[in-house]
């Protein structure tokens, strides 16, 4: 069963790698977007970070509320909205339980994942954040390993691709050859998950 503290051990694990990447994110975003994804995610999760040890929310659905609330006023940017949305989803459908199954879970964060496409109106091949998000949340019913393993995959195999929303997708062509940064804060998040569980 994964409790609360599980779910502040994903959050804190979160925070560090992106504070350890987040020069690799903004010159990630500086190829094909504007040089904040990674100052973006670094302000998102310092709040996050702050307003958890604040009100010390103590269920799962309630510590991914308030994470989602604080991204979304704290993260100026495209991001802030869909990280946002992903989290309060995610803990949404978790609801007040103390704590959660794996199932749980991966059911909760295939409707967080949904939001995000509603929200943004991409679909997978899009070069955004859901190529890395979807494939980790199918790969989720084989662990937490395997589901880092395919954000990994998914955010690299997002080089290739023409973005087809966000800013990069005012570049055209010249979007191709470059990471999307979305996609690859995504797979820091859900590696932040395997770290959580010690996978
Ligand atoms: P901004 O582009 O406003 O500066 P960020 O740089 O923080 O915001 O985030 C950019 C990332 O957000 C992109 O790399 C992409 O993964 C993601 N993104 C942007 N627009 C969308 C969208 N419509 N749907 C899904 N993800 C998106
Ligand atoms: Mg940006
Ligand atoms: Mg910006």
């Amino acid at each position: 069963m994964l409790d609360a503290d599980f779910f502040r051990r994903w959050v804190a694990a979160t925070a560090a790698s992106v504070d350890r990447e987040a020069e690799r994110l903004t010159a990630l975003d500086s190829a094909i977007g504007d040089a904040d994804h990674g100052s973006n995610m670094q302000r998102g999760f310092k709040a996050v970070t702050a307003a958890l040890e604040k009100e010390a929310p103590e269920t799962p659905g309630a510590i991914l509320m308030l994470a989602g609330r604080q991204l979304i006023s704290t993260v100026g940017g495209a991001s802030g909205p869909l990280y946002g949305t992903l989290l309060r989803r995610t803990g949404k459908a978790l609801g007040d339980a103390a704590e959660v199954t794996e199932a749980q879970l991966a059911e909760a964060l295939r409707a967080g994942v949904e939001g995000v496409m509603v929200l943004g109106g991409a679909a997978p091949g899009d070069k955004t954040m859901v190529d890395a998000l979807v494939p980790a949340v199918d790969a989720l019913g084989d662990g937490f390993a395997a589901a880092r393993t395919a954000a990994e995959e998914g955010a690299l195999a997002t080089v290739p691709l023409q973005a087809r929303k966000g800013r990069a997708s005012y570049l055209g062509e010249r979007s191709i050859g470059h990471q999307d940064p979305g996609a690859t804060s995504s797979a820091l998040l859900i590696a932040g998950l395997a770290e959580a569980s010690g996978e």
